[in-house]
């Protein structure tokens, strides 16, 4: 169904969860097949139905927006469950983090990159992720790239086979929990009798005993380890973003941080840049060579052009992370007033003749001083 959810309903993309509800139930009385004589009623109904089966939970709902229509449905077909997250992994795969509260939308197709290089399905997710950082230059972040990570994890002891024990063949089910690595503590308080369960005190939840503990692990059956890990970050990634992935039984966030680049300046996929020019090349107009982040364009200033004017060079700017394209690179041309004392004489005397032939008298309309204002403070 090609219709956008939020036009099925009739509501805003800001609409309140109160205000979706009131307007689902209206809809739907009045297209139920069973009392409607709409010709598509059928049809109808069954949109609304689906368009309030999303945008009525807001988890939902946020994939939704941050997915757009057309990749919500394609992934729920899937199997994709944004409230699901045992489901995730299944289906299109999930990702997000503080890249989602930027606008710059979901990122659950990173899960699917990230599950392709690591060959594993989001499951359970319920230990805590590890962290892994990155740093990306503007390039890049133009071009994706390659990095290597690395992030501590608990593995079994080897040397013990995660049983915690010196000698393995020694080790056997605690005698105090009989292996669940629970207890239950019963009390009585003047409310009645009360069960806590707690970890096992001897095995310390394990469920394991022995007489004398691996020496490796300190009987701990798990050993921290440093996993190094090559991935591939998609082009077009925005700093501060955390790209989730699954990593065999491990969750990995990496946490993308991009630098600063000495002459662009970067909104979304889009690229600023300032680009010099000297009076009389806005004058007579030029040809100017720009960089981009493809490497260097011509680009034509023209006669007249004034300073702080801006030229669009389309599709010079970054890949879009969710979207087919690329953004634009924008250049902002600045007449340079030359400091007069890297004049030279000829120049300094062609400055003075031109001064004087009258072109320091100013003509200018009241069009000019209104654009002039808009200019500063617009
Ligand atoms: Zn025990
Ligand atoms: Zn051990």
């Amino acid at each position: 169904m090609a219709r956008d959810y939020y036009d099925a309903l009739g509501v805003s993309r800001e609409a309140s969860q109160d205000e979706i509800k009131k307007s689902y139930r209206e809809k739907a009385r009045e297209y139920h097949p069973d009392a409607s004589d709409h010709e598509d009623a059928q049809e109808r109904f069954k949109e609304i139905q689906e368009a309030y089966e999303v945008l009525g939970d807001e988890e939902k709902r946020e994939a939704y927006d941050s997915m757009g229509h057309d990749r919500y449905v394609q992934a729920e077909k899937q199997g994709f469950d944004p409230t699901d997250a045992g489901a995730r992994g299944a289906g299109a795969g999930a990702a997000g983090g503080a890249g989602r509260a930027r606008g710059a939308g979901g990122f659950e197709d990173f899960g699917d990159i990230f599950n392709d290089l690591f060959g594993g399905g989001f499951g359970e997710g319920r230990q805590q992720a590890a962290v892994a950082s990155v740093t990306l230059s503007l390039e890049d972040v133009h071009e994706g790239a390659e990095r290597e990570i690395s992030y501590e994890t608990e593995v079994d002891c080897a040397t013990c086979d995660g049983t915690g024990a010196a000698d393995p063949s020694n080790a056997r089910r605690c005698s105090t929990c009989g292996g669940s690595g629970r207890v239950e503590q019963r009390q009585r308080t003047p409310f009645g009798q009360t069960t806590t369960v707690t970890s096992c005190p001897d095995c310390r939840g394990v469920g394991i005993e022995y007489d004398e503990p691996c020496a490796d692990c300190r009987g701990q059956g798990k050993i921290r380890e440093t996993v190094t890990r090559t991935v591939e970050i998609p082009a077009g990634v925005e700093d501060g973003t955390t790209l989730r992935m699954r990593d065999g039984a491990n969750e990995v966030h990496i946490e993308v941080r991009v630098e600063d680049h000495d002459i662009f300046e970067r909104d979304g996929a889009d690229v600023y840049y300032a680009h010099p020019v000297s009076f009389p090349q806005a004058v007579f107009g030029d040809t100017v060579t720009v960089p981009t982040l493809e490497g260097d364009v011509d680009m034509d200033v023209p006669a007249g052009t004034r300073s702080g004017e801006t030229f669009r060079l389309s599709n010079r700017g970054l890949p879009r992370l969710q979207r087919a394209g690329r953004g634009d690179q924008y250049v902002r041309v600045e007449v340079v007033v030359p400091d007069p004392s890297d004049l030279s004489e000829e120049e300094r005397d062609a400055l003075a003749e031109f001064a004087s032939a009258g072109g320091d008298e100013l003509e200018y309309d009241e069009g000019f001083l209104q654009r002039l204002k808009r200019g500063v403070f617009g």
